[in-house]
C-alpha cells in the first residue's frame, strides 16, 4: 500500500512538471521521492503519513518563530476580517514601510512586491536605469532568484539540478551579466577595469546561502564597497535570506556596510508571499509613478501579507532571538564536528546565527568552486539517515540549513543526537 506522500506524488507527477511547483522538493539530488506536508507548528512538519519531522528548512527561511506562531496567526486573521486584497494603498504597507526603514538605517525609500525574485530584478533594473549602463556583475553561486540576468552560474535549485545557465535566457541578456568568483578582490578590480564605466551594478549575498552557506574574507564586502562606490556603480545586497535573520539589519549591520539598494523577501512576509527592494531615496526616486523606471503589482504590499510580516518583525524586537539562535547554530556544528571528527571524516562547518551548513570536504569553503569539492552523494546518504530519524535537512548539499527560535530545548537536543548518529552511520 503506498504511503499518502507516494500517492500524492504520483498524483502530482501527472500534472505538475517532476510533481512539484519549486524544483529543490523533488528530492532529485538526495534521492528518493518527498514527502508531503499536511501541517506544521513551531519547529515540526507533520507529513502527509504522519511522521513528525524537525524542520532545518524553515520554509526556506521566513519562519524565524517557528511554525504558524500564534502571533502572526491572529495577525492574518485579524487582517482576513477586512478583505484580502483592496488594490489600492493600505494602511499596513506604511506600517510596513516605516518597520523597515526603521531596521535597515540604509533604507531610505522601499516598495513592496511578492518575491524576492520581483525584488532583485525590479532591483537591476532600477540601477540599470538609474545609471544609464546596461551590464551587472554578479557572483558564481549567488541565487537572487529566476530572473532571466540572474540565471547565470546561479546557485541553488539551479546548481542543485544541473542548470546554473537556465535554458531560454538569451545569449545577448547573459552576455550583459558578468560573473566573478566571490571572495576575489583581484576578479572584481579586474572586471571594473575590463568594463570602464559600463557596470550598472553588482548584485550580492552578502553571505551566500545558495551554494551552502558562505562567509566573507575579512575586507572583503569593504573591498566591494569600495570599488562600486569608486565606479559610480549601484552596490546592490540581496538579503532576501539574511535580512533579520542574521541581525535585525541583516548582514549590512554585522559588517557597517551601506549599500546603495537592498533586496528583502522571506522574513517580511511572515509565511505569505512577499518581496522588497529599497535604499538611496535619489535611486528609489527613479521608480514610477516619480520616474522613468517602471514597476508594479496587482498584489504587492497586499494586506494579509503585510499583517502576517509586521506582526512577524515586531516579535523580533521583542523576543531578542539572535544570541539564542547563535547558540543553536553553535551546538549543532559542534555535535556535526564532534561526530566527523569520531569517525575521520573531513567536514567544514560554515555558520553565522540561525544559518549554516555541512560540507564534506577537507578544503575550506570560499566560493562556488570549492563548495563543489564537497562529496555530494555522501550529503545523500547523510541526508536520508537523518529524515530516517526524523530530521529534516535542505534536500541538497548546495543549501543552508535554517534554526527558528522554536527550535530551543527538545527539537536541537534530539536533532544533534540524529546528526551525531546519521554522520557515526556513513
Ligand atoms: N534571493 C535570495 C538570496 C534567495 O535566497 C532567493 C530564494 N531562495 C531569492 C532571491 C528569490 O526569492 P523568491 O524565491 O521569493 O522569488
Amino acid at each position: 500500500m503506498p504511503s499518502s506522500s507516494e500517492q500524492l506524488f504520483a498524483r502530482a507527477l501527472q500534472l505538475i512538471p517532476g510533481g512539484v511547483n519549486s524544483p529543490v522538493r523533488a528530492f532529485r539530488s538526495v534521492g528518493g521521492a518527498p514527502f508531503f506536508t499536511k501541517s506544521a507548528q513551531g519547529a515540526t512538519l507533520t507529513t502527509a503519513d504522519g511522521r513528525e519531522l524537525i524542520d532545518f528548512v524553515c520554509t526556506w527561511g521566513p519562519a524565524i518563530h517557528g511554525h504558524n506562531h500564534p502571533r502572526i496567526k491572529a495577525a492574518i486573521a485579524d487582517a482576513l476580517e477586512r478583505g484580502t486584497s483592496f488594490g489600492t494603498p493600505n494602511p499596513y504597507e506604511v506600517e510596513m514601510a516605516e518597520l523597515i526603514v526603521s531596521f535597515f538605517p540604509s533604507i531610505q525609500k522601499v516598495r513592496m512586491c511578492s518575491s524576492g525574485t520581483e525584488a532583485t530584478m525590479s532591483a537591476i533594473r532600477l540601477a540599470r536605469g538609474f545609471t544609464k549602463r546596461d551590464k551587472i556583475i554578479k557572483f558564481a553561486g549567488c541565487y537572487h532568484g529566476h530572473s532571466d540576468s540572474l540565471l547565470v552560474a546561479a546557485g541553488s535549485g539551479a546548481l542543485t539540478h544541473g542548470n546554473p545557465d537556465s535554458a531560454g535566457v538569451p545569449a545577448a541578456f547573459a552576455r550583459e551579466t558578468v560573473v566573478l568568483p566571490y571572495n576575489d578582490t583581484a576578479a572584481l578590480d579586474a572586471a571594473f577595469a575590463a568594463n570602464p564605466g559600463q557596470i550598472a551594478c553588482v548584485i550580492l549575498e552578502p553571505y551566500i546561502g545558495n551554494v551552502g552557506f558562505i562567509k566573507p574574507d575579512p575586507g572583503y564586502l569593504q573591498h566591494v564597497r569600495k570599488v562600486t562606490a569608486a565606479h559610480g556603480t549601484v552596490l546592490i545586497f540581496d538579503e532576501v535570506m539574511t535580512g533579520f535573520r542574521l541581525a535585525r539589519g541583516g548582514v549590512q549591520e554585522l559588517e557597517k556596510i551601506t549599500p546603495d539598494l537592498t533586496a528583502l523577501g522571506k522574513i517580511i512576509g511572515g509565511g505569505l508571499p512577499v518581496g522588497a527592494f529599497g535604499g538611496r531615496a535619489d535611486i528609489m526616486d527613479y521608480l514610477a509613478p516619480l520616474g522613468p523606471v517602471y514597476q508594479a503589482g496587482t498584489l504587492s504590499g497586499n494586506p494579509l501579507a503585510m499583517a502576517a510580516g509586521i506582526a512577524q518583525l515586531r516579535l523580533l524586537d521583542e523576543v531578542k532571538p539572535y544570541p539564542r539562535l547563535d547558540a543553536m547554530g553553535l551546538q549543532l556544528v559542534g555535535a556535526a564536528r564532534a561526530a566527523a571528527l569520531a569517525k575521520g571524516l573531513p567536514l567544514q562547518t560554515p555558520q553565522v546565527g540561525s544559518m549554516l551548513s555541512l560540507f564534506f570536504t577537507p578544503t575550506p569553503v570560499r566560493d562556488m568552486a570549492t563548495a563543489l569539492t564537497s562529496d555530494a552523494k555522501l550529503f545523500g546518504r547523510f541526508f536520508r539517515a537523518c529524515l530516517d530519524g526524523g530530521v529534516y535537512l535542505p534536500p541538497s548539499a548546495y543549501e543552508a540549513w535554517f534554526l527558528s527560535t522554536a527550535h530551543e530545548g527538545p527539537a536541537i537536543d534530539r536533532a544533534c543526537e540524529v546528526i551525531t548518529s546519521a554522520i557515526k552511520s556513513l
